[in-house]
């Protein structure tokens, strides 16, 4: 006679419990790469208290607010970004556009543009830039003394054994619009000039399409110094730097300061929040409205964050009345 089958747990050869299993963790698996993905990790980083330390920070910026929408990691849809074009013209790009070495982090590394619910405004201080407006012969002399300073420093020893120069910065010394980048890269190291290679291409055509000319505004950076490899700038350097850009910006007194990217937007606002979290909302520093946008080289890799970008140009549009005969 043959046994009943046994009721005491799963039939062994039924392997739809294994399965079941097996597609908890793939499910699982699934789940932690497209949150990885999201907040910007592509690869995973070496072991190591220090690289541990660093994706904590990245990861806890870029979590989405519990504002956000549920599908935040896609690209603003059309309706809800502009409804003009963007710039078109994408700048010189093939080799700007190539996939990251798994190793390094790239500079302007910064999470998938996405949809969030602008933050509140920041302010730094609502305080008056401190002492009295210059003479404009004044502001240019003291610029000039400042930019003197800033290529005899050797506070951070690293940058400052591999210069070519230092890159201080250029532009009128009463511009009504600043942009602050990051870093320099090779091609301001090697010219002593910011924004002049493939980002800086993009960056005055963006200048260009909001009607504004490149002469006419103020351009300089977080750090003065190109970090060897065009990495970010580490926290100290931007410490070290922070005189000088403070000193920059209260000769400058611009109306409006345009952050490029997360390195100088969170330099600045003194935050830790996430490029897509700070961009479509007006920032005060002192007298001056700051925005913060994405970064030139970071649209160069990233070509559909250009439409975000355009949004965040047409807002300083609208609101510094810029229009073609400005
Ligand atoms: N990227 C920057 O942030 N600054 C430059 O000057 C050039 C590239």
């Amino acid at each position: 006679m043959n046994a009943p089958p046994s009721t005491d747990g799963p039939d062994p050869s039924d392997l739809s419990s294994k399965f079941d299993c097996a597609g908890d963790i793939l499910g699982a698996g699934g789940e932690l790469l497209a949150h990885l993905h999201r907040s910007g990790l592509r690869f995973l980083p070496h072991a190591g208290a220090d690289a541990v330390s660093q994706w904590t920070q990245r990861l806890a910026a870029a979590a989405p607010s519990p504002d956000a929408e549920t599908h935040a990691d896609t690209a603003p849809s059309p309706s809800a970004a502009a409804t003009d074009n963007p710039p078109t013209s994408p700048g010189p790009a093939p080799a700007a556009t190539s996939t990251p070495a798994a190793t390094s982090t790239p500079a302007h590394a910064e999470p998938p543009a996405r949809r969030f619910s602008p933050v509140p405004a920041t302010v730094v201080s609502s305080a008056p830039y401190p002492g009295a407006p210059l003479p404009v012969a004044e502001i240019a002399t003291s610029l000039q003394t400042l930019a003197t300073d800033v290529a005899a420093c050797t506070r951070c020893k690293a940058l400052a054994n591999c210069r070519s120069q230092t890159v201080f910065g250029e532009g009128p010394p009463q511009p009504r619009f600043v942009f602050f980048g990051e870093a320099p890269g090779a091609e301001e190291d090697k010219s002593g000039r910011p924004f002049v290679g493939a980002a800086g291409q993009l960056l005055t055509k963006m200048i260009d399409a909001i009607h504004l000319k490149r002469d006419d505004v103020y351009l300089l950076n977080t750090v003065k110094c190109r970090p060897p490899g065009n990495r970010n700038p580490a926290p100290d350097e931007i410490a070290n730097c922070r005189e000088y850009f403070e000193t920059q910006l209260q000769l400058l007194r611009p109306e409006y300061i345009v952050c490029l990217g997360a390195v100088s937007a969170q330099a600045l606002l003194q935050s830790k929040l996430s490029i897509g979290r700070l961009r479509q909302t007006f920032h005060q520093y002192h007298d001056s409205k700051v925005l913060a946008i994405y970064h030139p080289a970071y649209l160069l890799r990233n070509p559909d964050a250009k439409r975000a970008a355009w949004a965040d140009l047409q807002m300083l549009m609208k609101d510094a009345g810029l229009n073609p005969s400005s």
